[in-house]
């Protein structure tokens, strides 16, 4: 379990004393990829590079340039931008490894592992896109373990603090035949062909999570809903997202998608489900989503209720 310590990173000189810790770890990042190796590339098992502070002093002279994670029982953990570095600089550690999509590779990590990537790639791209205050233009400065930054106008001043972009994602039931449930699941035109998911989308400025679910799914499948529960959430990423999962109750059965974003959507049994494939197996059925995903949580523990 990771310690954040969001109090003391607060407190520059106690950044640098963990910076300075002999056991301190740094995830490298470039343009949102990480470092990371194949520890058996037959097998396809990606592994985390942790490389130790020594190895990127002198990429990183400076606290400003890193951001603190936190502590875990090895030590202190940061994470270091490398995206304006040049390819010879990087050469020395990069040597066994690659720079490698998290999106790609997440469902095949420990899944402690890919959170703490995951919060390095969303922390270094805030701090990487704001670089200047949104205010009036100046540059900002990092701040607390690189968890704020702070205009370097002392007229204006304003601090800046990371956001993150609600957004919803929902499994609508039909149980107007209590003794066949179905599922709504969709295939969006972003998805590889035959995955069928759970609807989603973004949270407008102003609305409720409800609303937001009742609207998205009436605008991409034509289904009206109601009963809608909180379920499970995941942060996502990319670039700066939590999905909120949430079950609701189909009220209308008519599905009409909306051919933009939904391109084709049904209604599914458990059985049909049970013979969906794996995502990203080739086959010809339908398949599940990924198994790091929230969408696949949400099928499964809707499958296992009503099995
Ligand atoms: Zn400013």
């Amino acid at each position: 379990m990771l310690d954040r310590a969001s109090e003391s990173r607060k407190d520059r000189a106690w950044v640098q004393q963990q910076w300075e810790r002999q056991h301190c770890r740094v995830f490298v990042l470039r343009h949102d990829k990480s470092l990371m190796r194949w520890r058996d590339r037959d097998a396809d098992q990606p592994e985390v590079v942790h490389v130790a502070q020594t190895e990127v002093l002198e990429l990183a002279p400076e606290i400003d340039q890193l951001v603190f994670l936190g502590l875990d029982d090895s030590g202190p953990m940061f994470a270091l931008d490398v995206s304006h570095h040049h390819d010879d600089r990087l050469a020395a550690f990069v040597s066994d490894s690659e720079f490698i999509d998290l999106r790609d590779v997440g469902w095949l990590l420990d899944k402690q592992q890919a959170a703490q990537l995951a919060y390095a790639r969303g922390l270094l791209f805030w701090n990487r896109s704001h670089r200047y205050c949104g205010i009036c233009g100046s540059p900002t400065r990092s701040e607390n373990g690189g968890h704020m930054r702070r205009c370097s106008n002392s007229d204006c001043g304003r601090m800046h603090f990371p956001r993150t972009d609600p957004a919803v994602i929902m499994l609508v039931e039909d149980h107007s035949n209590p003794s066949a449930p179905r599922c709504l699941l969709a295939r969006n035109s972003r998805f590889p062909s035959r995955m069928m998911s759970t609807l989603a989308g973004f949270v407008d400025p102003l609305e409720s999570l409800e609303e937001t679910v009742a609207r998205e799914v009436y605008e991409e499948c034509g289904i009206r809903v109601g009963n809608i529960e909180y379920q499970a959430s995941q942060p996502w990423p990319f670039p700066s997202s939590i999905m909120l999962g949430f079950r609701a109750q189909a009220e209308t059965l008519d599905i009409k998608v909306d051919g933009v974003e939904i391109e084709e959507a049904y209604w599914f049994g458990v059985e049909q489900l049970r013979d969906f494939g794996e995502w990203g197996d080739g086959g010809q059925n339908f398949s599940l989503p990924r198994r790091d995903s929230i969408a696949r949580y949400l099928v499964e523990s809707w499958i296992a209720e009503n099995s």
